[in-house]
Order: structure tokens, then sequence, then C-alpha cells
């Protein structure tokens, strides 16, 4: 789950890290007394979707000529005309696709004066099995662009669980990142904070981009992207009720309500799988025959009938998708159950694009019979091959 830059800077803050005083607001009117409450004379007007790049963003209804998403301003009055300028505008980066993302929330932060922009993450380094800090010098632009023309500008410290952040890692994580003077007695305090916060709230990543060296020598948070755990949102009420449903996927929402595992992607063959490994290669054999898949989902194992219907209502409701592969082996699933589940959902909502289903295991005779006496079109096929062949095949028409 994804939370809003203001939110995650309000963590940060509560947790003791440097972060500017900010307001978010939801409406133009609220901008004056937004920036009033502000000390001045820079400040800074920040677009608040679930979504980096916004500076160099565009908005869609200003065309190419108009200023990006976030926006310095040197007056009370720069500060309305710009909210009212950005606000209920389609705002397109690098990370939101051509559609863009509707702006509703805007954040009026006191401006800083920037003396260098750096960059400070922190996520699970699956190859040592621990939480890392990846930082670098070249903050505030495109990191993955420094990460693949000068990978030796990214250093990665790994944290030993144990000991917790240490003199030491301090010590190398501020060098990694030259700072000097007042930036180092900050780091001190900065960097096991940022490590606190994200082992208590089972962050899953914490990235701040740019983490700034100010001109008075300080550091500050200036930008903030955390993502949560999904896994572990259960035992963090606080962090539950910051999430903004308008931001994310429809169908994802919906499917989590069923606590399906489901992702939306971008192609056109749904796929609706039991366990995760088999839609994996469920997904990669699609591929392998030249087509994308439109989303990654796992029913499970204990998967009722009801369970089945809403998973595949949900991928019948993408308009995206033009076919849909059903590949299932029974094991603590039972073929049957998953008949029955495509059968309800598509007498209610009706099938308009063509359906493979592969079934094998734990009750597969009886799951054909009732695909089979159901007299809706739907294609068998013997194996994962044949299925992804045929599923392919039937959309080339
Ligand atoms: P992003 O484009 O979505 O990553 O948004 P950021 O919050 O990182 O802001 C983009 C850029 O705006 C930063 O890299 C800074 O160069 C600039 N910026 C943001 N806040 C301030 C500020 O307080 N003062 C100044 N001078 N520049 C800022
Ligand atoms: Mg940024």
């Amino acid at each position: 789950m994804n939370i809003h830059e203001y939110q995650a800077k309000a963590l940060l803050k509560s947790y003791g890290a440097p972060v500017a005083a900010g307001v978010p607001i939801f409406s133009a009117e609220e901008a004056e007394a937004a920036a009033k409450s502000l000390p001045g004379p820079l400040y800074v007007v920040k677009s608040q979707i679930h979504a980096g790049g916004r500076g160099k963003g565009k908005f869609k209804e200003l065309g190419p000529e108009a200023k990006g998403g976030v926006r310095l301003a040197k007056s009370i009055d720069e500060v309305v005309a710009n909210v009212k300028d950005m606000l209920g505008n389609t705002l397109v980066t690098a990370q939101t696709g051509e559609a863009g993302k509707q702006v509703n929330r805007l954040y009026i932060e006191d401006g800083a004066d920037i003396a260098r922009e750096l960059y400070c993450s922190l996520l699970v380094d699956r190859s040592v099995g621990r939480v890392a800090f990846v930082v670098s010098t070249e903050g505030g632009m495109d990191i993955e662009a420094v990460a693949h023309d000068t990978p030796e500008k990214i250093h990665t410290i790994a944290i030993d669980p144990e000991a917790g952040v240490t003199d030491a890692d301090v010590a190398a994580i501020s060098k990694a990142l030259a700072l000097d003077g007042a930036a180092v007695e900050d780091a001190k305090s900065l960097f096991p904070i940022l490590y606190k916060a994200f082992n208590e709230k089972d962050m899953a990543l914490l990235e701040i981009n740019p983490l700034i060296v100010m001109t008075n020598g300080h550091l500050r948070v200036l930008d903030a992207k955390v993502s949560f755990d999904g896994n572990a949102l259960f035992r963090h009420d606080d962090i539950r009720a910051l999430r903004d449903e308008t931001e994310e996927d429809a169908k994802e929402i919906e499917a989590s309500k069923w606590d399906l595992a489901y992702v939306a992607l971008d192609g056109n063959i749904g796929c609706m799988v039991n366990g995760a490994g088999l839609a994996m290669a469920t997904m990669d054999i699609i591929k392998l025959y030249g087509k994308e898949p439109a989303n990654f989902c796992d029913v499970g194992g204990g998967a009722g009938k009801e369970k089945v219907a809403a998973a595949f209502k949900i991928i019948t409701a993408d308009p995206k998708v033009e076919g849909i592969l059903v590949n299932i082996f029974g094991g603590i699933m039972k073929c049957d159950v998953i008949a029955e589940g495509v059968v309800a959902a598509v007498q209610e909502v009706g099938l308009k694009v063509p359906l493979v289903v592969r079934l094998e295991g734990t009750n597969v005779e009886l799951g054909k019979k009732i695909l089979n006496e159901s007299g809706l079109a739907i294609t068998a096929a013997d194996d994962l091959d044949d299925a992804a062949k045929k599923i392919v095949a039937a959309i080339n028409g």
C-alpha cells in the first residue's frame, strides 16, 4: 500500500526526522490560509499523487509550456495562482502512464534553499536478508538512470538486525553521501530514525529523493515515498487509515475485499490461476507465445465458489481483456469448485471474450462435466502449453 508524500512526511516527522512545515489542501479556498500559516518567503506547491517524477511532469489540460507538478512560489498570491492552475487537472509523469493522474490534493510547503540533492532509500535487500540503505550523491533526478549509467555512484549499506544502525553504519552512509559539517551531526539521528520507522511500520520501501543539504548545512527530507508491506497492514490501523482508494486500481480494491492476490497489468489476456507459482508460469508462457497478461491473479487454495466468481468478474470487467485463460491445478483447490464459480460468474455478467480452461487434479472429471453441461462457449485445453497456444490463437482470430 502506498501513501501520499504529505502523509509520509507527517509519519517521518513523528519519528523526529527533519521535514519542512507544510499543509495539505483539498480545495483552492484553503490555499491562502495554508500559505499564511507558513513562514515564507519561499513556498512550494506540490501535487499529491501516488507517482513520482511530478516535478518534470506535465498537466494534460495546460499544454507543454506550463510548469510541472511541483512549483516554487515567492508570495502568497503566487501560491494561490498555482493552486488554481493545478488542482483538479491531470498530471502525466514518467510513472503515471499516458492516462496520468488527477490531482485532488496539493501540499503547500515551506521552501528550502538547497545546496545539494542526495538520494537515500531503505528497502529489504533479499540477497543478504537485511534492510539496507541505498544512497547516492546523485539525488533529485532519475535514480534509475544513475543506476544504469553510473552504478558505482550507488552505495548499499545493509544493516545487521541484531545491532541496528551502528555508528559505523552512519559513518559509512555519511561518507557515501560526502556529508560534512552540520549534516554529519544531523545524520547521526536521521539514519537511525529512518531505520526505526521502516521496521516499526513494516515498510517495504522508504525513498527520499531528494534528501537535501540546505545552504545552512543541515539535512532535510524534501520528498518522501513510502510503500507498506500489504501482509503486515493488519497490525497497523494508523497506516490503513491513510489509504487513498482514489489512487488505486478499482479492480485491485475489489480483489483485496475478497482477499485475492490480484495485480493489474498492461496486457490483454486475463488469467485466473491457483497458486502464485503456477500464476507466474502462466504469465511466462503467455509471453512465450507472444502476448501479454492483463493481470496476475492467484485465487488461492481454499477459495469457495463465491470467491472464484468474484475473481472471474474482476477479470472480465477489465476492458483491456480480449481473452481469458483459466489454469487450475486442483490440489487443495477442487476443479468442480472452480467450474461452478466460473459458470456462476458468466451467468451473472456474461462472457464477451474467448475463454480457455485448463483443469487438472482433484475432481477434474466433475469440473469438466460442469463446464460442458453449462452450455458456455469454453475451449478446453489439455495442458499449460496447449492452453496458452489456444488463448493466443483465439485472440489473434
Ligand atoms: P518529484 O519530482 O515527484 O520527485 O518531486 P520532488 O518532491 O522530489 O520535487 C522535485 C524537485 O523540485 C526537487 O528535486 C527540487 O529540485 C525541487 N524542489 C522541491 N522542493 C523544493 C524546495 O523547497 N526548494 C527548492 N529550491 N526546490 C525544491
Ligand atoms: Mg522526488
